[in-house]
């Protein structure tokens, strides 16, 4: 991923604003840029977009949305989302920038709603972990393919350009790290440069890169990972060579409940709505409900890297409702069982051990409250689970305009960066991945950078 010099290069295509990757975050930003009159291309590596975004399920954070509103909540706030954000991530994240994002996530959400006709509406069912209310705006099927169908279709609507097929290996770059072009490589080998007002790395992290997980995350590098193998952290790379600010590189969401060996994702509300994880001894060995990110962590250190998750009636009932669990169901690896010791059987653990570990409590020894949540009874809910790394959290430094700043902390002339290939709000490790915070970061950096790289070229 080299980054190459640009003195005396001329482009025979120039396009003010370019954009490298087609998912959320790009193609957010195009339609914010397009918005303000600046002309954009799409370069995405895949022929048809997906990314991480497509593999998603599509909830989005917000507080203080005009649909929350409708759907009568009255009380949650941007405030109220800048503190979990705080909270999970123990206040190791950037505090301005989770501030600003926090601020304007109603903003975004309402405005893609309105205008682009995101299908979103609120998670009303269940809450999740760190969460203080219902944040989350999801697609119908709780599936991020709904999401970006709709950009994607909005993009060409716009008559924005995505070139697929188009994987930019290469920057050219001047010596104070402005940016005047990039060489795009296409399946066949054959080469194009195309030179640029104002560069947007919407190209996401490095989950599909074992090199830089064994680098950065040797933790996750045995983690089965179920986002997008494109994401071989091309942005980070360049990041490197061009000397931008580059942190929380052990930063990562996983996800503690994936299906194995079917490689799907349950929904979590298996686990908020009172269900847990065992492992081959028919034992808890945590607090399940701290989050769905560090219990991936939790899982893989069982004995043969896996647990069992079993849930109840009421929670089957929302589970269902996400289109990865869905699939999970329908691919057979969802079991329901009416007596303990059948289920321990199909477990091969001992049906007293299991028995006692169905007795959830108020409070128990891993500090999990189960109040207010349904005992478990049968029928039980049943499926084999693996830990799983999802997409990383750390990346480019950016500020509020979602500009890459340099190692000083001084803004490159004309590099913007947003979504995965940002750092996150996480903080340093797995633990501080507020559910949600992926798309909360792409949608709304998307719409900065696009806003901002635009206002750059028209010399705003
Ligand atoms: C199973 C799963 C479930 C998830 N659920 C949620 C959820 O419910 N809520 C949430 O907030 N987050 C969720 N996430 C995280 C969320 O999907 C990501 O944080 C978000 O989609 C990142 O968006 P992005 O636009 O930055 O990246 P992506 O959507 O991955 O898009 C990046 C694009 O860049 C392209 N690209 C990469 N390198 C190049 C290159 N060199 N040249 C050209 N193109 C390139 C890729 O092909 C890709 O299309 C989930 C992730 C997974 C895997």
């Amino acid at each position: 991923m080299p980054i190459l010099k640009a003195a005396g290069k001329t482009f025979a295509t120039q396009v003010p604003v370019l954009v490298i990757g087609a998912g959320a975050c790009g193609t957010i930003a195009a339609l914010a840029a397009n918005e303000r009159g600046a002309e954009t291309l799409i370069l995405e590596r895949d022929a048809k977009p997906q990314g991480n975004t497509s593999l998603s399920g599509g909830q989005i954070p917000a507080g203080g949305t005009k649909l929350q509103r409708a759907a009568g909540l009255m009380d949650d706030s941007p405030d109220l989302l800048y503190q979990d954000i705080l909270s999970k991530s123990h206040g190791e994240c950037d505090h301005a920038i989770a501030r600003h994002i926090a601020n304007e996530a109603p903003k975004t959400v309402e405005w893609l709603v309105d205008r682009y006709k995101l299908p979103l509406s609120c998670v009303l069912d269940f809450q999740y972990p760190g969460h203080s209310r219902m944040h989350m705006h999801a697609s119908p099927s709780r599936y991020g393919a709904e999401l970006l169908t709709v950009l994607v279709a909005a993009v060409e609507a716009e008559g924005i350009p995505i070139a697929t097929q188009a994987h930019v290996t290469d920057l050219y770059a001047d010596k104070d790290g402005r940016i005047r072009g990039v060489r795009v490589t296409r399946p066949d080998g054959k080469t194009e440069e195309i030179g640029c007002g104002a560069l947007i790395l919407a190209c996401n992290g490095f989950g599909g890169s074992k090199e830089m997980l064994r680098k950065y995350i040797p933790d996750a590098v045995d983690l089965f990972y179920e986002g997008h193998v494109g994401n071989q952290g091309d942005a980070v790379k360049w990041g490197e060579e061009l000397g931008a600010s580059i942190r929380d590189m052990g930063s990562f969401q996983g996800h503690g409940a994936v299906a194995t060996p079917h490689g799907m994702h349950l929904a979590w509300a298996t686990v908020t709505e009172g269900g847990i994880h065992v492992n081959k001894h028919g034992k808890r060995f945590s607090n399940e409900n701290a989050g769905y990110s560090e219990q991936a962590l939790k899982v893989h250190r069982q004995p043969g890297n896996v647990a069992w998750a079993i849930w109840g009636e009421a929670a089957e009932e929302i589970a269902k409702r996400q289109h990865s669990h869905a699939q999970a169901i329908e691919s057979g690896a969802v079991k329901k069982y009416d007596t303990v010791e059948a289920m321990a059987k199909a477990i091969g653990c001992d049906a007293a051990v299991l028995g006692k570990s169905l007795e959830t409590s108020a409070k128990d020894e891993f500090g999990r409250d189960f109040k207010g949540k349904p005992p478990l009874r049968a029928p039980y809910y049943l499926a084999k689970i693996m830990g799983a790394l999802t997409h990383t959290q750390g990346g480019l430094e950016i500020n509020k305009e979602a500009r890459v700043l340099k190692k000083d902390g001084k803004p490159f002339p004309n590099l913007f960066a947003g979504g995965g290939a940002a750092r996150g709000l996480s903080g340093p490790a797995d633990w501080g991945y507020l559910s949600g915070s992926g798309l909360l970061m792409a949608t709304n950096t998307g719409r900065l950078a696009g806003e901002a790289a635009a206002a750059l070229v028209k010399g705003a």
